[in-house]
């Protein structure tokens, strides 16, 4: 059996065969056409070239024949040898070319030309097979009587008649030779036709030779194909079936070369990948019954969406509280809340922020208990950072937002109750120290004071409480107007400047009249300002420094609260903006830790967004933004807007 190099072999060099076949027959049929020609034509030739000669050289022979011809008296000696001297060339060229020309008898007639012609010149016969000259024939010839002409011996009567003797042989002689140059000249004439009859012979030839050639490559073609191509036609079939996903497949190549070695690797190969997807399957499906268990038990509602928002796993709860059935989108969910966090998600490629427990879905359940879940997004990303899906995880807080509400309502109800004997006894305090009802020593007055602070503290708080109560329950409804920033700033810092002063802080404020108007409650931005320079000035240390200035943005102004004071430890930062927290200190000063829970929210309302950025023992830095009022076009749509937004149990 032969492998594939043989087969590669084979048909490569029979085509070769073939081509060097090809061309060394039409090299032979040309070479064979040229050297006939070259025969043909040079024996001609040389004929003719033969007959000229002899023409020339009989020419100068009359001429001298004449001067010894004695016409004018007999010669003397030193014109004989003169005459001989002159007339050796011309003797032998003669002589030369009359032999040559018995020696090219080519053509018929041209025997008996050349015959004459010799038996003029020299008196001898030829035999016009060899072309040799045999016995001597004649003495009347020319050569003969030329002899006479030149010796010495020869009398002047005879040297008379030796030259009318020329005379009468040399036309002779002329006319022949001319026959000898005719005749082949006549012979050449067909020749140009004969030429292209051969052309034409040997172009039908070349052709046919070609056409047998090609018939030839291509069976060799088509055999080689079939021997190489077609086992390699069924291994790529194979290989786009393994491909499909169909690993079924074994390929038989009947040929003994590298392609059935390739057969049987690809089935080895395909035995392996079907073991492997047997193992592999068995796993995976073991895992997946085991995962959609574990997220089935989970009290929360979980689904994975993937890139386009289909849901490709979720839970008992994600499918029957909130429709998010496998291959369902999450975009066509009757409630639209879901849709818009996973376009939110996918395009920030980041986890959504934690919302309150007003920001929770309400759903009927099954047995039409109403149950609050709190969404919550993570985008799931590959290495390169690509969003491959979204988690969203709705999570069970029914509970905690009933302990939220009790929470809400038993404080509102005790900050109420505890306003009114407070309100009694901070003006009971004042009046004493006013010292409307009689004059206290100074004991007594060091104790009021004592109990007018803490009285003043606990009113604040009772009114951040109450506050937060409000806020919370959206009864708060924003009075938006279009403010000058520079008025909302000067407006905060006014009643905060004396006690920064007692304290001993430089306050720099830094918001220029041309600063763009916003759109605010001036009321409840005031209480954000004061909030955030209370803290400042709670936080930082006597001699340090509070900056306040403004950014205008796009279509937003930033507000900034600097402080030089002892900054927030970085684990803390993420939670100061949480109802009730507060940072552990030592030396702890008063409050509940509502006050920046509240600006979040009066900001938030506002349509804005509040962060921090602090490093301990050098300062934080507290921002919030504002829309523009220069940049809204319709000012009742944002109203509304807010109206909503403040109040989110109303959507
Ligand atoms: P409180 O009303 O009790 O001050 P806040 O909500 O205003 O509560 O602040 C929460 C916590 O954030 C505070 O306990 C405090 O530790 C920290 N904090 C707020 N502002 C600053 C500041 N400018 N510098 C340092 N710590 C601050």
């Amino acid at each position: 059996m032969f492998g594939l190099r043989q087969k590669l072999f084979f048909g490569f060099g029979g085509l070769l065969a073939i081509l060097l076949s090809v061309s060394v027959l039409c090299v032979a049929v040309l070479q064979q056409h040229r050297s006939w020609l070259d025969q043909f034509l040079y024996e001609n030739w040389r004929s003719v070239e033969y007959g000229q000669h002899m023409l020339d050289a009989i020419q100068p022979l009359n001429v001298i024949a004449q001067t010894v011809s004695g016409q004018s008296g007999e010669p003397t000696k030193a014109e004989l040898a003169a005459a001989t001297s002159a007339s050796t060339k011309p003797l032998a060229d003669f002589d030369s070319n009359c032999d040559a020309e018995d020696h090219n008898i080519t053509l018929s007639h041209e025997d008996t030309i050349a015959t004459d012609l010799t038996r003029l010149w020299s008196g001898f016969d030829i035999d016009v097979h060899t072309g040799r000259q045999t016995n001597k024939f004649t003495s009347d010839c020319y050569r003969d009587q030329f002899t006479k002409l030149l010796s010495g011996q020869t009398s002047l009567s005879d040297r008379r008649v030796a030259y009318a003797a020329i005379q009468r042989l040399s036309p002779l002689i002329k006319t022949r030779a001319q026959d000898v140059i005719d005749l082949n000249f006549q012979n050449m004439q067909p020749v140009e036709g004969k030429i292209k009859d051969m052309a034409d012979s040997a172009t039908r030839l070349i052709v046919r030779l070609a056409v047998a050639g090609a018939a030839l490559a291509v069976v060799f073609i088509l055999l080689m194909s079939r021997a190489i191509l077609r086992p390699l036609g069924t291994l790529t079939q194979s290989l786009e079936e393994v491909a499909k996903g169909n690993l079924d497949q074994i390929v038989h190549v009947n040929s003994r070369d590298e392609l059935h070695k390739l057969a049987e690797a690809f089935n080895s190969m395909a035995a392996n990948l079907r073991e492997f997807r047997r193992t592999d399957r068995a796993k995976l499906m073991r895992i997946q019954r085991t995962t959609q268990l574990a997220v089935n038990s989970l009290p929360d509602a979980i689904a994975v969406v993937n890139s386009s928002g289909i849901v490709e796993l979720s839970n008992q709860t994600a499918q029957t509280l909130f429709s998010l059935f496998p291959e369902q989108s999450i975009l066509s969910l009757r409630d639209e809340r879901l849709g818009a966090l996973y376009q939110q998600v996918s395009r920030d490629a980041a986890p959504s922020q934690p919302r309150g427990y007003e920001s929770a879905i309400e759903v009927f359940d099954q047995g039409g208990q109403l149950r609050f879940f709190l969404p919550r997004a993570v985008p799931i990303l590959d290495a390169d950072r690509v969003l491959l899906g979204v988690t969203v995880v709705l999570g069970d807080v029914t509970n905690l937002r009933k302990l939220d509400e009790m929470k809400s309502g038993l404080l509102s109800v005790v900050s109420h109750e505890l306003k009114t004997p407070l309100t009694s006894i901070r003006m009971a305090s004042h009046l004493l120290l006013e010292e409307r009802v009689g004059s206290l020593n100074p004991k007594q007055t060091e104790l009021l004071m004592a109990a007018r602070d803490d009285a003043d503290r606990l009113q604040k708080i009772i009114e951040d409480l109450l506050d937060m109560g409000r806020l919370e329950s959206g009864r708060v409804r924003l009075d938006l107007q279009a403010e000058p920033s520079e008025r909302l700033v000067s407006d905060a810092i006014t009643p905060l400047e004396s006690a920064f002063h007692d304290k001993g802080l430089t306050l720099n404020v830094d918001v220029p009249v041309e600063t763009p108007p916003v759109l605010a409650d001036p009321a409840r931005i005031g209480h954000v300002f004061s909030n955030l320079l209370t803290n400042a000035m709670k936080f930082t240390a006597p001699g340090g420094r509070v900056r306040i200035y403004a950014q205008p943005l796009d279509k937003f102004v930033r507000f900034i609260v600097e402080d030089t004071g002892i900054g927030i430890p970085s684990q803390h930062i993420g939670r100061i903006f949480e109802r009730f927290y507060r940072v552990p200190r030592e030396n702890q000063p008063s409050g509940a830790g509502l006050g920046l829970a509240i600006a979040k929210e009066i900001v938030d309302a506002h349509g804005g967004t509040i962060s921090v950025e602090s490093q301990p023992e050098k300062g934080s830095r507290f921002s919030f933004t504002l829309q523009r009022a220069d940049q809204i076009p319709d000012k009742r749509e944002t109203e509304a807007k807010y109206e909503t937004s403040i109040n989110p149990h109303n959507g």
